[in-house]
């Protein structure tokens, strides 16, 4: 699971890659972002998980280019992100995600996280988190 959005994984939100096969094989994992304050803790995780099931032979490797992008993000993820409260990335209008509603307000560039920007709903007048594209 993501460490700062519980209900997806970071499968789901493209972070792993993939699998390279070699000896030792590697799990190639994409930052959201570079200086990402959750990367160092997302290897910590995998490498305890890999050790876990017995695959401590496996290494992790961290791959930048190409970089993170929010269309890896599934479309599974991006309900499971609404259902948390997250209005998910995408060319869409902000959209509240306990209401529906669009009429919404920018409150902050930065929200609980930089790659969330903090909106609060004209409607419910409840804030929001909306995951940036980039
Ligand atoms: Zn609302």
């Amino acid at each position: 699971m993501d460490p700062e959005i519980p209900v997806i994984s970071i499968v789901e939100l493209g972070i792993v890659r993939d699998i390279e096969e070699g000896s030792p094989p590697h799990v190639i994992i994409t930052p959201t972002y570079v200086g990402c304050p959750a990367t160092d803790m997302i290897q910590e995780m995998v490498r305890e998980k890999l050790d876990a099931h017995g695959y401590g032979h496996i290494g992790i490797k961290n791959q930048l280019s190409p970089a993170w992008t929010t269309e890896w993000i599934t479309d599974e993820a991006h309900e499971k992100l609404r259902i948390y409260g997250i209005d998910p990335p995408g060319g869409h209008t902000p959209s509240c995600p306990r209401c529906g509603s669009q009429n919404t307000r920018l409150i902050s560039e930065f929200g609980s996280t930089p790659c969330k920007a903090l909106h609060a709903c004209k409607d419910c007048l409840e804030p929001f988190d909306r995951f940036k594209c980039h």
